[in-house]
């Protein structure tokens, strides 16, 4: 069938909205209407040629939508039900097997490959290959086809329009929280980066009983939200020295968890710096290939702590994202705050608003 999509042709350049073909759905596969996808930093990054998605691509890994037709195989949906779509993973690796598909084997070719399993693409532009399958879905596009693996059946209820962030950023920092640090009620927690993941864990680390929750960024507008959303101290790292506020705030303890959204070198040295005894220091931020950061490790081996990488929140979205919607229904989880909505010819004026601060999650809404 035909569809419009936006699409990165060349690293660095705005996306262009094009008519492409899109193949038939094959067996294992949902061609889902896509009502909602939000932009995330992640696309940014493909885009610009720091992933390796084989360009021309329709990326977009933020959707949401209704499903038009389910393949042969299919199991989990039905035509007209309402979908989140996440990542993909194989289902078949040892990893996905041991329910962590956020950690599968096979999560570069599954996510950024850029192809079907097979090696095909469900995309073309006049008879040019351009990658499809970007996350499983490339819902940067009217319709996509979309693995099974990536669909997360939703309460038909709760507007589809707001959801499609779900399916990674707001996954990626609230799963960081609640699946892989699981912070004790009355810890403390700061989050470096109040981006969209960044604002997540924030409102996790609310959820999970955190009582001391520190947002750190360099945008005082973000900062603002932060509040709003729960952090009960934050900091600009511009203008604050964050080392010497980290300790006033823990009267010198330190804290007990750290997440990093940012990915630069001398913000997880400061994070690592700022752990208390037994602290955790998650790294969720995507860095250049082979970027390296140093940390010191003389002294503070009595500290005992750990550090780690997160991806995808450690969750199993099937089971995490309905958690998720249940608890903005109690209005634990208000992420509608970090929204402003685009037009698909608008795309790029979201990643730029993204970039430059102005908007935390720019989210592509389909006409109805
Ligand atoms: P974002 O760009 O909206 O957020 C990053 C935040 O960091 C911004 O608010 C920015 O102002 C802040 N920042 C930048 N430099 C800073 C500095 N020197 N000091 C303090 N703050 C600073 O991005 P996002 O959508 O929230 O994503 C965050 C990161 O997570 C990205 O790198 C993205 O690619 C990555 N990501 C990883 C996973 C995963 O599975 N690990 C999943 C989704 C996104
Ligand atoms: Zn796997």
């Amino acid at each position: 069938m035909q569809i419009t999509a936006a699409v990165a042709r060349e690293h660095g350049a705005p996306l262009t909205i094009e008519r492409l073909e899109l193949d038939d759905v094959q067996p294992n596969e949902v061609r889902v209407r896509i009502v909602s996808v939000g932009v995330c930093h992640t696309d940014a990054i493909v885009r610009d040629g720091i992933y390796p998605t084989p360009l021309p691509a329709v990326l977009g890994h933020e959707g949401a939508g209704v499903v038009e037709e389910v393949g042969s195989a299919v199991r989990s949906v039905v035509a007209g039900d309402h979908v989140v779509l996440g990542a993909a993973y194989c289902g078949y690796c040892r990893r996905c097997r041991a329910g962590e598909p956020a950690y599968c084997e096979h999560l570069f070719a599954e996510d950024f490959g850029g192809r079907r399993r097979d090696g095909s693409s469900a995309l073309k532009s006049k008879g040019e290959v351009v990658s499809s399958h970007f996350f499983g879905q490339s819902s940067f596009a009217t319709y996509a086809d979309v693995v099974e693996e990536s669909v997360i059946k939703v309460d038909r209820d709760v507007p589809l329009e707001h959801l499609g962030p779900l399916g990674c950023g707001l996954n990626t920092g609230a799963g960081t929280v609640l699946n892989e640090l699981k912070p004790p009620a009355g810890s403390s927690l700061v989050v470096f980066g109040t981006g969209a993941v960044g604002c997540a864990a924030i409102m996790a680390a609310k959820v999970a009983g955190c009582t001391t929750v520190i947002a750190i960024d360099i945008v005082d507008s973000r900062l603002e939200l932060a509040k709003e959303l729960g952090a009960t101290h934050v900091i600009n790292s511009r203008t604050e020295d964050v080392a010497s506020v980290l300790r006033e705030i823990t009267d010198g303890d330190g804290v007990d968890f750290a997440v990093d959204t940012t990915a630069r070198p001398e913000l997880l040295r400061m994070a690592a710096d700022g752990l208390g005894v037994r602290g955790t220091l998650a790294l969720v931020g995507a860095a250049r290939p082979g970027s390296e950061v140093t940390f010191e490790y003389g002294s503070s081996l009595v500290k005992g702590w750990t550090f780690k990488t997160v991806v995808q929140g450690s969750s199993v979205p099937q089971v995490f994202i309905p958690r998720l919607i249940e608890l903005w229904r109690q209005g634990r989880f208000p992420f509608e705050k970090l929204i402003r909505e685009y037009s698909l010819e608008e795309i790029n004026d979201g990643f730029e608003a993204s970039r430059d601060g102005s908007v935390i999650k720019p989210v592509v809404v389909f006409p109805r």
